[in-house]
């Protein structure tokens, strides 16, 4: 068994920030990809994330501000990766956002905003980079969905249509990107701790989602961002147009009321 080796290869992750993106950027560049860190706002923390990796792993690595939703702005950000880390091979379209509304609440522009980012986003980056991918011959998309594409969840509808959407989007990218061989594979994480979440676990408390989720945790950035790495490599290379669900089990218990029936005895 080989170690997930990355070395040579040149890699975007969109929303690389914070959070889940910010894993992943680390997880790529400690298998020995250099690194194209996009952020949208936080161009801060994306700086030190840049020097953080460098410093430690001694890779090539670059920041670039796309809002991915903005199609010169993404047009853009691919020019100056070419420029500054080269071309690439491995895409990963992890910016995502989300807000909980009402349905009978939800203004159209909250409606645009989310599905602009989670689903617009995934096209636009995929556009750019299948078209260089095309050229060097080979090439992998790895796009960051969630359980919501499938679970349903009241308050959710824009994230959860937007997510959906991304689902089938992954399987279509796949068919029509295999002749080229781009390879292409969704990611679905359940709940992982991330600022994005962070007011939700508060909300409900960590003991809740410890009931919710059969292995009894929250996942942590790192529990995706090492599978994004396999997926990432050749070492999967026989993996295309699915998803991976990376969630302990919460997928499958999603009749959350439900009382665990006690064991009897062990
Ligand atoms: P997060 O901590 O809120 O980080 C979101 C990242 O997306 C930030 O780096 C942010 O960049 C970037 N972003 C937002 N809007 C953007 C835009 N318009 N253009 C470019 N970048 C943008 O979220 P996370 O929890 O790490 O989530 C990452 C991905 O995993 C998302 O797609 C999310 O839907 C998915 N996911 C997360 C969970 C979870 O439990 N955390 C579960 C399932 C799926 P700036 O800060 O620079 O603006």
């Amino acid at each position: 068994m080989t170690n997930i080796d990355l070395t040579g290869k040149k890699a975007l992750v969109t929303g690389g920030s914070q959070g889940i993106g910010a894993g992943i950027c680390r997880a790529l560049a400690a298998c020995g990809a250099d690194v194209f860190i996009n952020y949208n706002t936080n161009k801060e923390k994306a700086e030190k994330l840049a020097e953080e990796i460098r410093n430690e792993y001694g890779i090539n690595t670059s920041i670039g501000k796309a809002n991915v939703a903005d199609s010169t702005e993404v047009k853009n950000m691919f020019i100056a990766m070419d420029t500054n880390i080269g071309n690439i091979d491995i895409l990963i379209n992890n910016a995502g956002t989300e807000s909980v509304r009402h349905v009978l609440d939800l203004d159209e522009a909250e409606w645009d905003r989310v599905l602009n980012i989670n689903l617009k986003g995934p096209l636009l980056c995929s556009q750019q980079a299948g078209r260089r991918m095309e050229k060097n011959g080979k090439g992998v998309i790895i796009n960051i969905s969630s359980i919501h594409d499938t679970v349903p969840r009241k308050g959710l509808i824009h994230y959860c249509s937007a997510k959906a959407g991304l689902k089938m989007f992954s399987k279509c990218l796949s068919l029509e990107l295999a002749e080229s061989n781009i390879r292409v594979v969704s990611v679905a994480p359940g709940a992982i701790t991330t600022e994005m979440n962070q007011e939700e676990i508060a909300k409900f408390g960590v003991e809740k989602f410890e009931k919710w989720i059969p292995q009894g945790k929250i996942g942590q950035v790192s529990d995706i961002a090492q599978s994004v790495a396999f997926l990432a490599s050749d070492m999967a290379s026989y993996i295309h147009g699915t998803d991976l669900y990376i969630d302990g089990g919460y997928m499958n218990n999603t009749i959350q009321y439900d009382p665990r029936p006690p064991r009897k005895s062990k």
